[in-house]
C-alpha cells in the first residue's frame, strides 16, 4: 500500500476448501469464555476478575501466588499472564529484553451484517477472508495492517514495531494511524455501515528465538506470550497456537512431575524437552532469522513505492506510442537499486 495507490496479491480458491481445515478466526471474547467453560467442566477452578498480585517465592522456589488478597499455594505455578509477564519476572525468570523484541497491536472489531460480509468479500458459507497490508499503512515503519472476516464482524488492525515507533519522529499516534487505515479507499467501502463493537491495544512479543524467556524454574513453568512464544514471519503473526500448545505441554509436564512426586526445576525440565520436540520450538529454530529479516525498512517503504511506480509505468496510457516495458521498469530500478534488492532476496531466502 503506497500513498495513493496499492497493489494486491490474492490467493484464493477451491483447493483451500478441499484441504483439511487450515485456518480459523476466533473472537477472543467468545472463544476464551467457551474455553474456560470447557476447563471448568473438566475440574478446573476459575477465579474471574481476580488478578495475581504477587508471586510467593520461598528459598528460591515458587510456592504459590497472592490473588484477590488470598494466598494460593501450589506445587507448580504456570505463568501464562501474557506478554511482559509479571508472574515470571517475580519468580526470577527474566530475560533482559528491549523494545526491539515487541510490537504494539491495535485492533477494532466492526460489527457488520453477515450477508454484507459475504457479498463484499465474495465469500460463501463458513469461508472467511484474511488480508495483510504493508507500506504506508504504518507510515512506512516496521509492521503492517490486517483485516479478517468473522461471521458477523470484521477485525481490522495494525501492528507496529515498538522500536521503529520509538525511533520515529513523525509517528506517535497509532490510533490515528488506524483511523487513516479505515478511511483508505481500499478499506472504507468494505466496512461501510459497520459499527465498532470492540477496540483494543496490546503488546505482542516479536523477539523470536532470542526473545524467549526461560521456560521453567523451581516450582514454575512459563507458557504462551509470557514466555515470548509468538512469531512474526511478515506474512503471518502466530501466537495463539503456541499459547495453546505450550499450555498443553505445561500440563503434561505437571502431570509427569506429580507422578514422580518431584516439582523441582530438574523434574519440570521435561516441559522444555516437550517444547523442543514439538512444532513450537522447531518453528522458533527454523525461523530464528525472521525477526531480523522482516524488520528490514525497505519492505515497508521502498518496495511498496517501487511496485507502485513500476505498475504505473506498465498501465498508464499516454498520448504517444507505448514504450517497451522493460526499459520503463528499469528506469525505476537503476543498478544502484538492484544491489539492495538482490541482498534482500538473498536474506529472504533464509526464511
Ligand atoms: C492485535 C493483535 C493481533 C494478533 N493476531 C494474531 C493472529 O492473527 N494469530 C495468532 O495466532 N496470534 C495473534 N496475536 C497474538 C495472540 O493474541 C497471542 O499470542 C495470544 O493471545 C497469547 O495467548 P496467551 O494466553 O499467552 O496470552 P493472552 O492472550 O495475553 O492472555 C493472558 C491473560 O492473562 C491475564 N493476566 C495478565 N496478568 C494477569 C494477572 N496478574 N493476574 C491474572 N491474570 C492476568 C490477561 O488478562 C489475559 O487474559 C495477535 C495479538 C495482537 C495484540
Amino acid at each position: 500500500m503506497a500513498r495513493d495507490r496499492s497493489l494486491a496479491l490474492d490467493y484464493s480458491g477451491q483447493e483451500l476448501a478441499d484441504l483439511p481445515p487450515q485456518s480459523w478466526t476466533v473472537l477472543r471474547a467468545r472463544f476464551d469464555r467457551w474455553f474456560a467453560d470447557e476447563a471448568e467442566a473438566r475440574g478446573a477452578l476459575i477465579l474471574p476478575k481476580t488478578s495475581v498480585e504477587k508471586v510467593l517465592v520461598e528459598g528460591g522456589r515458587t510456592v504459590g501466588v497472592v490473588a484477590g488478597g488470598d494466598e494460593l499455594r501450589a506445587d507448580v505455578v504456570i505463568a501464562c499472564d501474557g506478554v511482559l509477564s509479571l508472574t515470571a519476572e517475580q519468580a526470577g525468570l527474566h530475560t533482559p529484553l528491549t523494545s526491539s523484541h515487541y510490537a504494539v497491536g491495535i485492533k477494532e472489531v466492526i460489527a457488520l451484517d453477515a450477508q454484507r460480509i459475504e457479498d463484499r468479500f465474495a465469500l460463501d458459507g463458513a469461508a472467511g477472508a484474511a488480508r495483510l497490508y504493508v507500506g504506508v499503512v504504518t507510515e512506512g515503519l516496521f509492521g503492517g495492517g490486517f483485516l479478517y472476516t468473522n461471521r458477523d464482524s470484521v477485525s481490522l488492525g495494525l501492528v507496529v514495531g515498538l522500536d521503529a515507533l520509538g525511533a520515529s519522529q513523525a509517528l506517535r499516534d497509532v490510533p490515528a494511524l488506524l483511523d487513516a487505515f479505515k478511511a483508505r479507499p481500499e478499506i472504507a467501502p468494505l466496512l461501510k455501515g459497520g459499527q465498532t463493537a470492540e477496540y483494543a491495544a496490546h503488546l505482542i512479543p516479536e523477539g523470536g528465538l532470542e526473545g524467549l524467556l526461560p521456560f521453567w524454574g523451581e516450582g514454575i513453568l512459563v507458557a504462551g506470550d509470557a514466555a515470548g512464544l509468538a512469531l512474526n514471519l511478515g506474512v503471518t503473526v502466530r501466537g495463539m497456537e503456541y499459547a495453546l500448545a505450550s499450555g498443553y505441554y505445561a500440563a503434561q509436564a505437571v502431570m509427569a512431575a506429580r507422578k514422580a512426586g518431584d516439582f523441582s526445576a530438574s523434574s519440570l525440565a521435561v516441559y522444555g524437552r516437550l517444547l523442543e520436540e514439538s512444532f513450537v520450538m522447531k518453528d522458533f529454530r527454523t525461523f530464528r532469522e525472521a525477526p531480523r529479516i522482516v524488520a528490514n525498512p525497505r519492505f515497508f517503504n521502498t518496495y511498496p513505492e517501487l511496485m507502485g511506480d513500476i505498475l504505473r509505468e506498465i498501465y498508464a496510457v499516454g498520448p504517444g506510442p507505448k514504450e517497451r516495458l522493460f526499459p520503463a521498469v528499469r528506469r525505476h530500478l537503476p543498478w544502484s537499486g538492484l544491489w539492495p534488492l538482490l541482498k534482500d532476496l538473498r536474506e529472504g531466502a533464509k526464511l
